[in-house]
């Protein structure tokens, strides 16, 4: 386990909730840091709908969710956030009065005075393919993302899937790797037609291999891979060689760590009161589509107002003996110092 990271604030989910909520900490003097799972930032805007345009962002017309994305990290470029992607939180420990430790999947280890879940519907999480005992082969020779390229180096790689992950990792590893194969259930491909293009030109020189049809079994023992058995689109079965295999299904939303926490449940969801969205543990919060109360919507401008309020609580906890003033960012001198634009 590493050294402890110390910050006023850990925010487990950086969707557009736990982004907002950077700025009004921010405001107010307390620095964060933000896990999540996803290999990049925006939470299901970045990850669900990129392209499409949201209409009911409070004062911006039309903007897509990577658009959204953008001005919001935009906005909280003053207050310098730290950002620990593709890590999972684990579990959270209460170590003062309050104080959390909070650690990560990749043993990452956080001490706090305030926790903010802004974890939306959970974890994004892979969805695994339907080949029978592929747990077994899981993080020793099957893995559902790359977190690090050399892990890769002189591997024979069977990637599986068509949409632009599959794509661009075999692209990315094709240099690296001892042999690609890159297997789709059709010859016809989601992926950005460039990278189709590109695959298409390696096949065609010889550098890898593309087969259509689908994983049935997998081959070898304690959960090392030695092959794998492929059922054609025509029905015709074959094995081949490889000691690695990358699924890319797509992610789907999972709970996850969250019901670990001791935090209340009411259907998969953290209750909280509505003054400062703080849930029945004293110090940690819950904001964005996580939460639940009364007469809750689960829209990005909910999750922006509770951000808000959360803060002002937050404060009591970072500063106990300071006292918060209420000020705009329009007429106060010391907000806009801290916002760089005086
Ligand atoms: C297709 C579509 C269209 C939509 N259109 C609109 C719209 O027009 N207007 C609108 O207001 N809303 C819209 N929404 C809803 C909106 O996207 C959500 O309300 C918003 O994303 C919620 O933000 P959030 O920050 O609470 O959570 P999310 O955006 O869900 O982000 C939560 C993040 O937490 C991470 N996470 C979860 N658990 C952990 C953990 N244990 N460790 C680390 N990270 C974790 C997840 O990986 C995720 O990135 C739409 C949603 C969809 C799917």
């Amino acid at each position: 386990m590493s050294e402890a990271i110390k910050t006023d604030v850990l925010i487990i989910g950086a969707g557009p909730c736990g982004l907002f909520a950077v700025f009004e900490l921010g405001l107010l003097d307390m620095k964060v840091h933000l896990v999540d799972i996803l290999d990049k930032i925006g939470g299901q805007c970045a990850e669900l709908y990129p392209e499409k345009p949201i209409y009911d962002i409070p004062g911006i017309p039309l903007v897509t969710g990577q658009g959204l994305t953008e001005a919001l990290l935009e906005q909280i470029k003053p207050f310098n956030p730290t950002f620990h992607l593709n890590e999972m939180v684990e579990s959270i420990e209460k170590i003062g009065d309050p104080g959390f430790r909070v650690t990560t999947d990749a043993g990452k280890v956080f001490e706090c005075k305030v926790v903010v879940v802004s974890a939306g519907g959970g974890s994004f999480q892979p969805k695994r393919p339907p080949v029978p005992g592929i747990e077994a082969y899981e993080n020793i020779s099957v893995f559902y993302a790359v977190r690090k390229m050399e892990q890769f180096r002189d591997k024979e790689i069977l990637i599986v899937g068509g949409g632009d992950s599959a794509l661009d990792w075999t692209l990315n590893l094709h240099p690296l790797a001892k042999r690609i194969t890159l297997l789709h259930r059709r010859d016809e491909f989601r992926a950005a037609p460039h990278s189709v293009e590109q695959m298409r030109k390696l096949v065609a020189d010889g550098t890898m291999d593309l087969k259509i049809g689908q994983v049935t079994a997998l081959e070898g023992a304690d959960g090392k891979l030695t092959g794998a058995q492929l059922k054609g689109s025509d029905n015709t079965t074959s094995t081949i060689s490889c000691d690695t295999m990358l699924p890319f299904f797509g992610l789907t939303m999972k709970l996850g760590p969250v019901a670990n926490w001791g935090l209340h449940l009411e259907n998969n969801l953290i209750p909280v009161e509505t003054a400062s969205f703080e849930t029945n543990v004293p110090g940690i919060f819950a904001i964005g589509d996580i939460n639940t109360y009364p007469g809750k919507l689960k829209l990005i401008l909910s999750g922006f107002h509770e951000g808000a309020l959360m803060s002002q609580k937050a404060h009591r906890y970072v500063y106990p003996d300071k006292r918060l003033v209420f000020q705009y960012t329009t007429s106060s001198s010391s907000l806009q110092k801290k916002l760089g634009v005086n």
